[in-house]
């Protein structure tokens, strides 16, 4: 077996032991004659490994009970239509905080529905930076503030939350959830589909506070509703039950490797080595994102040309460096270094790097 280094945006690098497993369970679990793919969502054997997912997700970051953990299919996509659909309606307000392009698409469904208020806008500077508490205004009569934690194509992440003046706070963390704690006195929703740090696609994980969930609207179809998924446990109807099995795994790997304080560890020593790679090659590889900005998670750089980054993407591949190239509609490069994300394999892009600006410099 020959396993390269996949720094892909997503679907994305998984725990190799969560493969394995899945792989030697595959086809009869657990001896029951039957895959676990192959039975009922309603029996036993499926519902231990729906509620051992729940569990661990508590467990791992710190749920408080006032909240509940959902699956809902759709990705991430699906939640920015249906959290305003929930929570917005006509003459209802929504801010929301425009770092890159998830959140903007998660403002362009909402103003589809309600009155979605764009309060700072990071556009006309490329979106290569977070704002600061004093640049925002919430406005007063906000039904929910929407952020994006981590902007997955441009490359820049909220280091602490927004402090919101006690409006929800709803954020879409679908690159770097289970990669960092989450503060719940700030945070009342969040959401996240699974592709990128969790488990194959197929479903968004959804935390929200039980209180908000009280408000969400009942007169929509029965899969909109929050409630629903809550009231039945994920299990209104037939939930993605491999996505559900492979984030159990990959949460099981979390929790044998020292849970969230070491995937802290590792995400800090990967995004360190690799800013520093950057910011030691005399402007032959440069991060557009200010510093203080910089994510942890999707590392973006530009070479001096187009041409070279071409090059770079075509070489890095054939040395075993997988999925390095920009998001197509920002171009440049980008690596993503997700928990599965060994530390070698960031020491093996630095090598190439270096290489590279040696023989292209
Ligand atoms: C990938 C991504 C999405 C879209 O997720 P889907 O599951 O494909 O709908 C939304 N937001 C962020 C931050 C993402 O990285």
């Amino acid at each position: 077996m020959a396993r390269i280094y996949n720094f892909s945006a997503g679907p994305s690098i998984l725990p190799l032991p969560a493969l394995e497993e899945a792989q030697r369970e595959l086809v009869e679990y657990k001896s029951t004659g039957m895959s676990l793919i192959e039975m009922s969502h309603r029996g036993k054997i499926y519902d231990e490994v729906h509620n051992e997912a729940i569990a661990l997700i508590k467990e791992i970051l710190q749920v408080p009970d006032e909240y509940a953990i959902l699956f809902i299919q759709g990705g991430a996509t699906l939640q920015f239509g249906m959290i305003p659909i929930a929570f917005l309606g006509s003459g209802k307000i929504a801010d929301f905080i425009i770092t890159g392009t998830w959140a903007k698409k998660a403002y362009e469904d909402a103003k589809l529905i309600g009155q979605a208020q764009i309060i700072w806008d990071g556009s006309s500077e490329r979106y290569t930076r977070i704002p600061s508490q004093s640049e925002l205004r919430f406005s007063s009569n906000a039904e929910y503030v929407h952020i994006c934690s981590n902007e997955t194509i441009d490359g820049i992440q909220w280091q602490t939350m927004p402090d919101t003046g006690g409006k929800p706070l709803i954020v879409d963390m679908s690159s770097d959830i289970m990669s960092r704690p989450v503060d719940w006195n700030t945070v009342s929703m969040l959401f996240a589909g699974t592709q990128k740090n969790l488990a194959p696609a197929g479903m968004a994980l959804v935390i929200i506070k039980k209180q908000l969930l009280e408000k969400a609207r009942k007169d929509i179809p029965v899969y909109l509703r929050y409630d629903v998924h809550a009231k039945e446990n994920s299990l209104y109807n037939t939930p993605p039950t491999f996505t559900v099995w492979m984030t159990t795994l990959t949460l099981r790997w979390i929790q044998s490797i020292g849970g969230l304080p070491e995937i802290e560890k590792r995400r800090d020593q990967k995004a360190t080595m690799l800013y520093s790679a950057i910011d030691a090659s005399n402007g032959y590889y440069r991060c557009p994102v200010e510093k203080n900005s910089r994510s942890k998670m999707n590392v973006v750089w530009r070479l001096p040309d187009e041409t070279l980054e071409e090059k770079f993407v075509k070489e890095a591949e054939k040395a075993g460096l997988s999925g390095l190239q920009g998001h197509r509609s920002v171009g440049g490069l980008r690596a993503s270094l997700y928990n599965a994300m060994p530390v070698e394999g960031v020491k093996a892009l630095i090598d190439f790097m270096n290489n590279f600006m040696q023989r292209n410099g």
